[in-house]
């Protein structure tokens, strides 16, 4: 067989420089970093790809938008630190992230924590930190101003609204109909009279309607009716709005055929929009919180493969990880149809020979499937696969005691 280019995804796989066909990452080669880890299997991402992605970002983007970090899609401690050093605020979505992201020195002014069942808890540890809640229900308004009492401390509040539109062609919905998510558009008129009667401090709104989103007409569509939507709730604000969430749902391409977000369309409109909010909303700022789009591209997943063999004429790569530490490039973290994540032979880049592969994990579930007949330089016992775009939603995201097998190690280079 002749030298092939990777069939999936060119572009994403070649962001990553190749020595001796041996992949880099953080400047380093396969090998040698797999033997400073000490063991396979292991995450490593590269902050000088996540510093360089949200400079870009910027560079693109109106300059007025403020870019947060959403933690949950990858909240490995060394990771939120660096973030935390060139963003302008982090999103947490428990009270455990909130301690990560606290620890980083971000002031609690730029953090905000969002998400369904907090708990009491959970509520007096945001009071007395001083970050931002964004409320999602009726009762955990009542539950924040219990807090708040027993604190002493006004609680800071943003209301998160569910609102009647929806964030089309979005890999996970999280408005736009019945959700755990937020206050109902139509109910929101009512919180805010019953924040205002609690004497919280009222911040603004968050409107977050999907995620991994790869249309940017879907996005500008989204962006654009968040921002009226928090102008004409305006009037009944119990006092101006000074932060405007309006979310995040920028994708990124894992699968054959899909391309890379055009940003240049989103900041356009975006644009306009900022400056309407400024006419309407002067001290508002408009923030979107973004995770994938930050890390995802960063972070590479390496397993090493224990066994090879042919099934009725297949082959099989078996690997000493799986889905128990990567459930979404296995297909099984909310995908409707499983396909291929980037695949490669990560010490073997650019080899003379290839075969078409199964790369399983060592569980014993099919499910626990890598690659499904892929076109692979032609792997033996000891070489690693390397799954890439695997900077977001990949250990903490993951299954990790099925079956209890070793840990994956996650490094940051
Ligand atoms: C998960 C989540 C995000 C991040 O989503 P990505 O697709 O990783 O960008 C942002 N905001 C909220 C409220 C979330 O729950």
């Amino acid at each position: 067989m002749n030298k092939t280019p990777p069939k999936h995804h060119p572009g994403i796989i070649d962001s990553f420089e190749v020595e001796n066909h041996n992949l880099k990452v953080g400047g380093m080669p396969l090998s040698q970093l797999a033997e400073r880890v000490g063991q396979t299997p292991f995450y490593a991402y590269d902050r000088l790809k996540m510093t360089q992605r949200l400079e870009q970002l910027r560079s693109q983007m109106p300059n007025e938008l403020q870019i947060h970090y959403a933690m949950k899609a990858n909240p490995m401690p060394a990771v939120v630190q660096h973030m935390a050093g060139i963003v302008d605020g982090l999103d947490v979505a428990s009270a455990g992230e909130m301690r990560i992201a606290l620890d980083t020195g971000m002031p609690a002014s730029q953090i905000s924590m969002a998400g369904p069942g907090k708990r009491p808890a959970e509520l007096s540890q945001a009071i007395a930190a001083g970050i931002t809640i964004n409320i999602e229900s009726f009762n955990e308004l009542e539950e924040i101003a219990v807090q708040s009492s027993r604190l002493g401390i006004a609680a800071t509040v943003a209301l998160r609204i569910n609102p009647a539109f929806e964030l089309k062609s979005s890999g996970m919905k999280m408005g736009g109909g019945p959700k755990q998510f937020g206050i109902d558009e139509e109910q929101v008129p009512a919180a805010l009279k019953r924040i205002a009667e609690l004497q919280l401090d009222f911040t603004g709104f968050h409107i977050f309607s999907g995620s991994q989103n790869l249309k940017p007409e879907a996005i500008i569509e989204a962006q654009q009716k968040s921002i009226e939507l928090a102008i004409q709730l305006a009037d009944s604000c119990p006092a101006p709005i000074r932060k405007l969430n309006i979310g995040g749902g920028l994708g990124i391409p894992y699968f054959p055929g899909e391309k890379p977000l055009d940003i240049a369309p989103i900041s356009e409109a975006l644009d306009k929009q900022i400056q309407r909010s400024k006419q309407y909303l002067p001290e508002a700022s408009v923030i979107i919180e973004l995770g994938r789009y930050l890390v995802g591209e960063a972070g590479i997943y390496v397993t090493r493969i224990v066994d090879r063999k042919i099934s009725y004429k297949q082959l099989y790569l078996i690997a000493d990880g799986g889905l128990n530490h990567h459930l979404s490039a296995s297909g099984n973290f909310g995908q409707i149809i499983r396909k291929n994540y980037p695949v490669a032979i990560g010490n073997k880049m650019n080899w003379p020979t290839e075969e078409e592969a199964m790369v399983t994990g060592a569980l014993c579930t099919p499910l626990d499937l890598l690659a499904d007949k892929m076109e692979l330089s032609t792997a033996e016992v000891g070489d690693f696969v390397v799954i890439f775009q695997s900077g977001a939603y990949g250990l903490s995201a993951s299954p990790a005691n099925f079956l209890n097998q070793p840990s994956a190690v996650e490094v940051l280079i």
